[in-house]
């Protein structure tokens, strides 16, 4: 996580916000752009003053003491992690109900039959039948078949 900030902070703006990157949200909303270095941890002040960087070192103790205080912050109690687990598990059996639902779902092929399966017989189309039965319909002026709407001026069989 440490290692990906610095790496994202030293490869610049572009980047750390391609749509690839996890973090590209965060660093899309930084006005100015960090400088990411490495510095040794667990030291004393004395030590770093020594070592010539006191200034990484005074980094990094910001740095431990706002991750301290957000741990802090966002600490969820006994109850706050029932309820999340709870929330989980529920959407954990949606999840699954929609797979369930997914598997039971009937291929295009049976729902809607192609003209193959039409000439094959599996849906036979009434324009096979070779009896007619005309009706006269008023609203054409024509006879129309009731088995498969062609229509014609007479009624003949
Ligand atoms: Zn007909």
């Amino acid at each position: 996580m440490i290692a990906a900030v610095a790496k994202a902070a030293n490869h610049g703006k572009t980047w750390a916000t391609k749509s690839n990157k996890p973090f590209a949200g965060f660093w899309k909303y930084l006005n100015t752009w960090p400088v990411a270095e490495k510095t040794k941890a667990h030291r004393t002040r004395a030590q770093a003053i020594a070592d010539g960087d006191l200034t990484d070192w005074l980094g990094n103790c910001y740095a431990d003491e706002f991750a301290r205080k957000g741990a802090e912050a966002h600490a969820w109690s006994q109850q706050n992690m029932e309820d999340a687990e709870k929330k989980l598990q529920n959407k954990i059996g949606v999840l699954k109900l929609c797979l369930d639902v997914l598997q039971r779902w009937p291929p295009a092929k049976e729902r809607y039959p192609q003209p193959e399966d039409q000439i094959r017989g599996v849906r036979p189309r009434l324009k096979n039948t070779k009896q007619h039965n005309w009706e006269w319909n008023s609203l054409i002026g024509r006879y129309r078949c009731a088995r498969c709407c062609t229509s014609r001026e007479r009624d003949k069989t």
